[in-house]
């Protein structure tokens, strides 16, 4: 019996167990599937709770409920990969071996990395909405916060979700009209970049968002550490931003294992075959989600449309077959504007986010880079679709290389 052993039980780990339980024999191949846990996070839910959007019951469900049969779910803390032996061993001592494996235990914030960042103001004055207990104690807070400084600040790409800073901020400006205490909250949007998002149209696009709702935009901004006496961030060119609240998103890694393993970049990423998610230093292991080093976005569309093409690709791998599909790095988010709208980005490795209409040209019902009601229910519609469909790895309506259809090139 031939073994593959996938790492994480996240959104890419859940569905490769689904798509190739379907497509590998029983009888020749095994599949288990390691977690640290039996909680599934509906990780985009973790944007909505801050403005009580969403309740914490709503976006975690058991793993199992989502690990096919066939499937021998694993519940432990990975310590390391033996690449050159071929097996992983796990904190507890256990030793899997494998004649495939699948790393998918993706990225996490640590806020450990930034000096100054977890002290005495740690979710109290400086919070951060990237984990399920950031989130929740960021919902208390700004239940009775009285009003200030707020800064939305990034401190490195690349994060999960790069429009989901953006989107706070947004939502922030929103949810103080709603409260009445707009004129009492200064919103100033804190990023690395040179503008508000990466590519050009979108960042033009997002940046005059920004202006219209009267949020301050501090670009280029690399951040040093934290002062918590002064309550100000100061960056390495020795710029200081005073804040009464600061909600960061902290250093995006990899996880310590792969490090530990030898298997991944400074920031513990797997270095991965862009077009085929193959490892560049192993001939069976694959790197899927965000744990690779792939040029795209980290999000769960992205996962979604790379594990489309490795399963296709994976089965032939297995049969000595050359790999014939190839990922393009399509991705697919959408970005909460406030007031119940939202826009549509569709882009991939080459194509920056156009805008136009989606899937449909001229019709949509989705606008690509405009604000759009509809865009706004498609965003609250996708957690029943991820939850029924996209993890169970059955088949959605969206093409999966990225369509230039209904996109209009300007020039
Ligand atoms: C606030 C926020 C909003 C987002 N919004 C969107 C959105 O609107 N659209 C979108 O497409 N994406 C969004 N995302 C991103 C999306 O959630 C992730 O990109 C996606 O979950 C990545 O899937 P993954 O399988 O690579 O990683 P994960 O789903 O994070 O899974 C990794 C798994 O590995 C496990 N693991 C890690 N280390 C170990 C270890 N040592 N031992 C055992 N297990 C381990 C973890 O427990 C985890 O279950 C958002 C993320 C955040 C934080």
């Amino acid at each position: 019996m031939k073994q593959l052993v996938i790492l994480g039980a996240g959104t890419a780990g859940t569905m490769v167990a689904n798509k190739l339980r379907r497509r590998l024999d029983e009888k020749e191949w095994a599949i288990t599937i390691i977690d640290q846990d039996n909680a599934h996070h509906y990780q985009p839910g973790y944007l909505f709770m801050p403005f009580g959007t969403y309740k914490p019951a709503q976006i975690v469900k058991p793993r199992k409920q989502f690990i096919p049969k066939g499937v021998e779910f694993k519940i432990g803390e990975i310590d390391r990969v033996i690449p050159a032996q071929n097996h992983v061993l796990l904190a507890n001592g256990t030793q899997l071996p494998y004649d495939q494996l699948v790393i998918a235990t993706g990225t996490t914030p640590r806020p450990d990395q930034t000096s100054g960042l977890i002290g005495a103001e740690w979710r109290k004055s400086v919070h951060e909405f990237y984990t399920f207990e950031g989130s929740k104690s960021l919902a208390d807070a700004l239940e009775t916060w009285q009003g200030g400084r707020l800064l939305i600040h990034i401190t490195e790409m690349p994060i999960k979700c790069p429009v989901a800073p953006l989107e706070f901020a947004f939502l922030a400006d929103a949810y103080f009209k709603k409260k009445g205490m707009r004129d009492k909250v200064e919103l100033v949007y804190v990023t690395p970049l040179d503008g508000a998002f990466t590519r050009p149209l979108a960042a033009r696009a997002l940046g005059g968002m920004l202006q219209e709702r009267g949020i301050a935009l501090e670009p280029d901004f690399s951040i040093e550490r934290v002062d918590e006496e002064a309550k100000t961030i100061v960056s390495y060119d020795k710029r200081e931003i005073p804040f009464d609240m600061l909600v960061t998103v902290p250093l995006n890694m990899g996880a310590d294992f792969v490090g530990r393993s030898g298997l991944g970049d400074d920031l513990n990423y797997v270095p991965v075959d862009k077009h085929t998610l193959l490892a560049k230093a192993w001939p069976n292991i694959f790197a899927l989600g965000d744990a690779s080093d792939i040029p795209a976005s980290k999000a769960g569309s992205t996962a979604h449309f790379a594990v489309d093409v490795f399963a296709d690709n994976f089965v032939r791998h297995v049969r000595g077959e050359p790999m014939g599909e190839s990922f393009d790095g399509h991705a697919n988010c959408f970005i909460e504007s406030g007031d119940g709208k939202a826009l549509l980005l569709d882009f991939n490795y080459e194509t920056e986010p156009l805008p136009g209409s989606f899937p449909i040209p001229g019709l949509g019902p989705f606008g690509l880079l405009r604000e759009r009601r509809l865009n706004h229910w498609g965003k609250l519609m996708f957690r029943w679709v991820y939850w029924n469909l996209l993890l169970k790895g059955r088949p959605l309506p969206i093409r999966t290389p990225m369509s230039m259809t209904g996109k209009v090139q300007k020039g």
